[in-house]
């Protein structure tokens, strides 16, 4: 039931309403979906000699955003985003996207027009198709769940488990920012207000940019022997990644990245800013390693991609997980766990 009637609700629509709508903003897909929306399933057409590699992730109202805080538009297209940040990490080219709408009935139309056109417009950014999906009513949260599926040659992929002891690790863009947005949003921030800095961490945590270039461009060149995502910060990520490599990890303090915002924002609340930005999720970065041998290699990859990254630290031998400031060493924190 609508609680104001002026305002068209998905529950007024009805779910064949609801796809003939999706359709139609999906637009014309790609060659290679040879059928789309509206059948029983998607057919796609792979590259000669591609492997499918395919991630899902779910955004859930009160748990990943606020319908308050975040507009239908910028969750759809992060819903989608940071599944390609799951792809660009292993190398591959977006091609299609499966969504999954779990819907309360009197959420607004104008919502649901919205937050698929930010499905879309990310989907198109990065060269790959709506290819189909599911609506169901959900009885009280709004959750999207996404299904990316893209392409890479099998030998052109890249892993997390690939790293050596004595690889270089590297980062793209900066970190720190996605976390000082958030904090942002939980303090009732007035957007209208916000200096530029600040703006700028709300749009990363908000509308954070899938690095697909550069992973294609890395794995491409066979330029790095591991890379992952930075979904939940890079301590987490560096300790992924030498577990399953089964290296330990330095990191250098002085050498990360920070977002200028964020490390004042840190300074200001009395927190240490390496320690925030080591645990502070969402930036939807890159972190490869990189054996000395192709840092030549890799650093022009990463260029053709325009794409900026900083050396911060290596892989070990020796199995500790740690990062180090001057003669100051410390356990790396551990990440942000669903269930804790
Ligand atoms: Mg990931």
């Amino acid at each position: 039931l609508s609680v104001n009637p002026q305002i068209q609700t998905v529950a007024d629509a009805g779910e064949r309403a609801l796809i003939e709508r999706i359709r139609v903003r999906a637009g014309q897909p790609s060659r290679w979906i040879t059928t789309g929306i509206g059948d029983d399933a998607a057919v796609m057409t792979m590259n000669r000699g591609e492997v499918v590699v395919a991630t899902a992730d779910s955004l859930v109202e009160d748990v990943h955003f606020r319908r308050s805080w975040t507009a239908p538009r910028a969750i759809g297209q992060k819903a989608v985003a940071v599944n390609f940040s799951d792809l660009a990490a292993m190398g591959a080219a977006p091609r299609a996207v499966l969504l999954s709408l779990m819907l309360p009935p009197d959420t607004p139309l104008a919502d649901f027009d919205a937050m698929v056109d930010g499905v879309v417009a990310e989907c198109e950014a990065h060269g790959a198709s709506l290819a189909g999906g599911n609506i169901t009513s959900s009885p009280r949260v709004l959750a999207i769940d996404v299904t990316a599926l893209g392409g890479v040659h099998p030998r052109r992929t890249l892993t997390r488990s690939g790293g050596r002891p004595g690889d270089e690790l590297y980062l793209t863009g900066s970190i720190g920012a996605a976390a000082t947005g958030l904090a942002l949003l939980e303090g009732s921030v007035d957007r209208g207000t916000l200096a530029d800095d600040l703006a700028d961490c709300l749009r990363r945590y908000e509308a954070p940019i899938a690095h697909v270039r550069c992973g294609r461009s890395v794995a491409g060149n066979r330029a790095a022997n591991a890379c992952m995502d930075l979904s939940d910060g890079l301590a987490d990520a560096a300790r992924q990644m030498a577990q399953a490599s089964r290296t330990g990890v330095v990191l250098e303090g002085k050498q990360l990245p920070i977002h200028a915002a964020a490390r004042a924002w840190s300074e200001r609340s009395g927190a240490d800013p390496v320690a925030s930005a080591l645990i502070g999720g969402e930036d939807y970065e890159l972190l490869f390693a990189v054996p000395a041998k192709r840092r030549r290699g890799f650093l022009a990859a990463v260029k053709r991609a325009q794409v900026e990254t900083t050396r911060i630290g290596s892989l070990t031998a020796d199995s500790r997980m740690r990062w180090v400031r001057g003669d100051d060493s410390f356990e790396l924190p551990g990440g942000y766990a669903h269930f804790g």
